[in-house]
């Protein structure tokens, strides 16, 4: 990479990004998090006005106090000015702090909002309210076609990730030079390896049945193990309200034959997923889908 001595590479500049947005949206959903049983109309009508509160406590405590976004400050990039200061200091002027948060917060806060009021109140039939629609949404594509070119230009140069920073003359920047190569050789092989050990995993171990496979190691090693099936007559008061398969209370529950009772899904999806499925706690097999049955319990006999 050409700048990638002086400047920052543009692989750090796009993950801060990405690392911005997936914080608001972690707190955001944090924030919703707090009133489970009560997205009362209130909350969802507020929903613009608590997004920009939320970007406004995240951006008044990262980038107005430090200069850097928060993605930024965890990959040790700081915003630079790209244009000359009165005092020659490198860092972003207050202003531009400001046009900054004005940018990222209140401009979306207005058109969200102003999109929800329009609706709201039924204005747009009314014939100014269409053109003045209509040049939003004209604006907005130039501004997205902008954004592309932006973004090409970006690519190309490893300045300005976004329309906001081109406009404002800031660029993310290292700002100490010489630490961010350090990344030595070993740490970098061993984390390709690891990361390529874990892709394999995902993908191997879907394949692999452990139930199939521990009941098979165990009445290999443990043959003595191996008692007969319970039968449904020997059932206790645990057996019906214990799933075999996960342990809890069993739902929707169904039985094999021996006295365990199973959840209707456990019991269903392990016996589809593999035929020869047979009782966690007894071993008693399914010869065919029939034999999976509601349970019948005391009460429903007589
Ligand atoms: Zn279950
Ligand atoms: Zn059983």
């Amino acid at each position: 990479m050409a700048n990638g001595v002086d400047g920052s590479l543009r692989i750090s500049q796009l993950d801060a990004n990405q690392l911005d947005q997936e914080l608001l949206s972690l707190v955001r959903t944090q924030f919703h998090r707090i009133f489970p049983y009560s997205q009362t109309p209130l909350l969802t009508r507020l929903d613009p006005e608590i997004t920009a509160l939320i970007k406004f406590v995240i951006w008044r405590f990262s980038v107005f106090a430090t200069g850097a976004s928060i993605g930024q400050q965890i990959l040790k990039l700081k915003y630079v000015s790209t244009r000359r200061r009165e005092n020659n200091s490198p860092w972003m002027s207050r202003k531009q702090k400001l046009l900054h948060g004005f940018i990222l917060i209140v401009l979306p806060w207005l058109k969200e909002r102003f999109n929800i009021t329009v609706d709201g109140l039924g204005f747009s039939g009314s014939n100014t309210q269409l053109k003045v629609n209509k040049y939003i949404e004209w604006a907005e594509k130039m501004l997205k076609f902008a954004a592309l070119v932006n973004f090409a230009i970006f690519l190309q140069t490893g300045v300005y990730s976004s329309l906001t920073e081109r406009f404002l003359g800031i660029r993310p920047m290292f700002p100490q030079r010489q630490s961010i190569r350090q990344v030595s050789f070993e740490f970098m092989t061993r984390e390709l390896l690891w990361h390529a050990f874990s892709e394999f995993l995902f993908f191997l171990l879907p394949l692999v049945n452990f139930r199939r496979l521990k009941s098979t190691m165990s009445s290999y090693f443990l043959p003595q193990s191996r008692q007969p099936p319970t039968l449904p007559h020997m059932r206790t008061d645990t057996d019906l309200t214990m799933c075999a398969v996960c342990n809890q209370w069993p739902n929707n529950a169904h039985e094999i034959g021996c006295s365990h009772v199973f959840c209707y899904y456990c019991v269903m999806s392990n016996f589809m997923a593999d035929p020869r499925f047979e009782c966690p706690a007894c071993h008693k097999d399914i010869p065919n889908e029939f034999l999976i049955r509601p349970v019948k319990t005391e009460l429903n006999r007589r």
